[in-house]
C-alpha cells in the first residue's frame, strides 16, 4: 500500500501547541485548494509513491516519538488512514494538518487534528466542511490564519458561531508570514480581550528551519 509523498524530514515543530518539540514530518503531495497565500505549493504536484511500510520504517529510524503529516492536502489520499493507524500502532505521537474542507470522520482518534480554517483571504473560504466541528476532540486544535482585519473579525465571528472555544483547548490565530506584522494582530486580540485565542508565530520560520 502507497501514499504520495513530497518529502520526509526532520525539523522543529513551528506550529501548534507542540511548538518548540523535535518532529519528523511527512509531507503528501497534492492539494486540492489553491491558497493565495500557500507557501507549499511545490507539493502541489511533486512527489513519489512510497510503500506505507518504508515510511514507517523512515519515522523509525530518525528515532524521534512525535510524528506531523501534512501537505500538501493529507486527507485526499485514501491510504492516509492506514499510514496514521500504523504510526499509532507503532507508538508515535502522530498529529495531522488539514485544510478543513475534507471531513475528518475517519481519522484515528488517538491522533491529534490540527483544522486550517480557511479565512476570506485565502480564496478558498467557501470549501471550509463547518461538519468537521462534529467530529473534533477536545484535545484536536483550529487554526485560523489571518492576512488582514477582515480576516480577523470573520474568524472571530465563526468562532463564536459554533462556539469553538468549548470544542478544543487550543485555538490559534496566525499571520500570513510576512504580510500581517504579529504585533498588529496582537492588539486586535487584547483590543477585544479575546481570553480564548492564542497568536501563534511559525516558530520554524523565525529560526530559519524547514
Ligand atoms: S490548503 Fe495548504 S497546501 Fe493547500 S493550497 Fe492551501 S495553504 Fe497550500
Amino acid at each position: 500500500m502507497k501514499l504520495k509523498i513530497n518529502e520526509m524530514f526532520i525539523s522543529i515543530q513551528g506550529e501548534s501547541s507542540f511548538s518548540g518539540f523535535p518532529f519528523f514530518f511527512i509531507r503528501t503531495s497534492g492539494c486540492n485548494l489553491r491558497c493565495k497565500y500557500c507557501d507549499t505549493k511545490y507539493a502541489y504536484e511533486d512527489g513519489e509513491f512510497i510503500e506505507i511500510s518504508e515510511i514507517i520504517e523512515n519515522v523509525k529510524s530518525s528515532q524521534l516519538k512525535n510524528v506531523l503529516i501534512t501537505g500538501g492536502e493529507p486527507l485526499i489520499q485514501e491510504n492516509i488512514y492506514f499510514l496514521i493507524d500504523s504510526l499509532i500502532n507503532n507508538k508515535f505521537n502522530v498529529l495531522i494538518e488539514t485544510n478543513g474542507s475534507v471531513l475528518v470522520d475517519k481519522i484515528n482518534k488517538n491522533a491529534i487534528k490540527i483544522i486550517d480554517i480557511k479565512t476570506p483571504s485565502s480564496g478558498e473560504c467557501t470549501k471550509n466542511n463547518f461538519k468537521n466541528f462534529n467530529y473534533i476532540n477536545f484535545n484536536d486544535e483550529i487554526k485560523f490564519v489571518i492576512s488582514n482585519y477582515e480576516d480577523f473579525k470573520w474568524s472571530i465571528n465563526v468562532i463564536e458561531k459554533y462556539k469553538i472555544y468549548n470544542l478544543v483547548k487550543n485555538i490559534s490565530l496566525s499571520p500570513v508570514y510576512n504580510l500581517l506584522s504579529p504585533k498588529k494582530l496582537a492588539n486586535w486580540i487584547l483590543e477585544k480581550k479575546l481570553n480564548y485565542v492564542r497568536l501563534h508565530l511559525q516558530l520554524h520560520k523565525i529560526i530559519g528551519l524547514k
